[in-house]
């Protein structure tokens, strides 16, 4: 989506520091950090937000949650401890609508909720 700024860092429009990359997904560091390590993960194709998969993206997610748990190793905080989440909506606080999965690490979280 040429308005989407996730398609535009997917393009290499606007820069990110990678972290992971293959022919599906991309992973960088998120620019305004909310803990220590806090990297996205999303699919190189536009999909607006987990409610908006279809039945033929569900591979592509569980690829996304398979890199996440490869990169928490690879960042070596898969021992200390890590969330993986994705905001869906005005609720959730969703702000960028191009599908994405916050990987948060490096400190003691706080607890979810409101
Ligand atoms: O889940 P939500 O939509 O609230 O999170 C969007 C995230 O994308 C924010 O953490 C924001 O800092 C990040 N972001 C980014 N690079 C951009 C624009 C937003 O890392 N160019």
């Amino acid at each position: 989506m040429s308005d989407c700024i996730f398609c535009k860092i997917v393009a290499g429009d606007l820069p990110s520091k990678k972290v992971y990359e293959d022919d599906q997904i991309l992973a960088f560091h998120d620019i305004q950090p909310a803990s220590p390590i806090h990297v996205l993960i999303i699919p190189k194709k536009h999909i607006v937000s987990l409610a908006d998969a279809g039945d033929e993206d569900w591979a592509l997610i569980g690829h996304i949650q398979g890199a996440a748990a490869q990169i928490a190793r690879e960042l070596e905080v898969e021992q200390s401890g890590y969330r993986v989440i994705t905001n869906i909506g005005a609720n959730a606080g969703q702000i960028v609508h191009h599908l994405h999965y916050h990987l948060m690490a490096g400190a003691r979280l706080s607890p979810l909720g409101v």
